[in-house]
């Protein structure tokens, strides 16, 4: 039905018209499948720059012995979603330290 206005959320209970393509509305659509790493999900700026940092930044800048495995984001996006893309914001490190990083808070 191309004319369609929109279908019901397909949330139990919910009465939201929506036309987004998963059926549910805005306030019920699945979060999306969170990635567990930094990798994805940020969209493709991001994509880019965490490249960019990680051939800049080949080693661990914690350990300095194991590769760079994720680009960190010292304060967290949670905090400051807008420093998504601020090179001061970044830390290159491997998974172990990585890990910490997370763990530590
Ligand atoms: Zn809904
Ligand atoms: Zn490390
Ligand atoms: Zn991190």
């Amino acid at each position: 039905m191309p004319l369609s206005p929109g279908n019901a959320c397909k949330h139990i209970r919910c009465i939201n018209i929506t036309k987004n393509k998963n059926g549910y509305c805005d306030e019920h659509k699945p979060v999306a499948t969170r990635p567990s790493t930094h990798a994805r999900g940020y969209g493709k700026r991001w994509q880019k720059l965490r490249k960019w940092y990680v051939s800049k930044y080949p080693m661990c800048e914690k350990c300095n012995e194991k590769p760079t495995e994720e680009v960190h984001h010292i304060i967290s996006l949670r905090e400051r979603p807008d420093l998504l893309l601020a090179i001061d914001n970044l830390t290159a490190l491997c998974l172990t330290c990585h890990n910490k990083e997370h763990r530590g808070h």
